[in-house]
């Protein structure tokens, strides 16, 4: 063994340790990045509607929320809230229960009712658990309690993002293929040979999703937020039967996958091309 190759031995345990760190905290940080178009291209930038009445509150989150590159919109009252929400232009609206003049719960169920279908993130304060409830009744999509970190709220944010439509359906393709496998992702269909192929819902989410995202490592954990979602209940080990079964329908040999890929000790990528 040459003296290099040892001293990369010695250093590979520390080095993964710290990618795997990296990889967590990048993920956090690139909440736009990750609607980027098939060719690489940045579509829009993602604008937030910030619904709160609490001015200091407003000023953290709108300027975290314009550091990590996000266009931020605030109204301060519930009535001004819902008229600016009303416009559909926003791709996720940060919604404070208690508010002067409309409550979040009324401006939640309007828009739904007007078939904005924006997704809605809601702030809620320690004790509000019934209308917490009432509010995902309604129509929001998740929900926070005060007080919270802003890491927290960018993950749920950057969450919400990932499973709306705009980022899902808009900027994505209609189709994709690898090796005989093709993926119609207006019908949910796939082919592998020309045959069709049975996917679960979540097999055919977590596909969309690697497919959306190739060529990048997700951790499991980041997989489990972005394809099942936050409150979900599964564990980590969820995803590697869900990826075992993936590559059991796909690949031409499951146990030596070209596509769906394990990175050791990081998680998986979907790699596009033959390697
Ligand atoms: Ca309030």
């Amino acid at each position: 063994m040459s003296a290099k190759h040892e001293l990369l031995t010695a250093y590979r345990l520390p080095l993964t340790a710290h990618c795997s760190l990296l990889t967590a905290h990048c993920s956090l940080l690139t909440a736009h990045y990750s609607l980027l178009t098939a060719n690489g291209s940045l579509l829009t930038t993602m604008n937030i509607l910030l619904v709160e009445d609490e001015n200091g509150l407003v000023i953290t989150l709108s300027d975290r929320l314009r550091n990590e590159g996000f266009e931020v919109d605030v109204a301060e009252d519930g009535e001004k809230g819902f008229e600016k929400a009303s416009s559909g232009t926003h791709d996720l609206i940060i919604l404070d229960l208690m508010l002067p003049k409309k409550s979040g719960l009324d401006v939640c169920r309007d828009l739904r009712q007007k078939s904005v279908n924006t997704p809605i993130l809601m702030l809620t304060a320690k004790g509000e658990t019934i209308d917490k409830v009432l509010g995902l009744k309604l129509g929001a999509d998740d929900y926070l309690t005060k007080p919270f970190e802003v890491m927290e709220l960018l993950a749920r944010v950057e969450a919400l993002l990932r499973r709306s439509p705009a980022a899902s359906n808009g900027s994505s393709q209609v189709s994709f293929s690898f090796g005989d496998v093709r993926i119609d992702f207006n019908r949910a269909e796939i082919t592998k040979d020309d045959s069709p192929v049975e996917l679960s819902a979540m097999e055919f989410k977590l596909l969309q999703f690697l497919v959306e995202n190739r060529d990048k490592v997700h951790s499991r954990n980041d997989l489990l937020d972005a394809v099942w979602g936050y409150d979900a209940m599964p564990n980590t080990r969820t995803v590697d039967v869900h990826i075992a079964w993936l590559r059991q329908k796909l690949e031409e040999n499951p146990k030596r996958p070209k596509f769906i890929q394990t990175v050791h000790g990081l998680g998986y990528k979907f790699v596009s091309r033959e390697q």
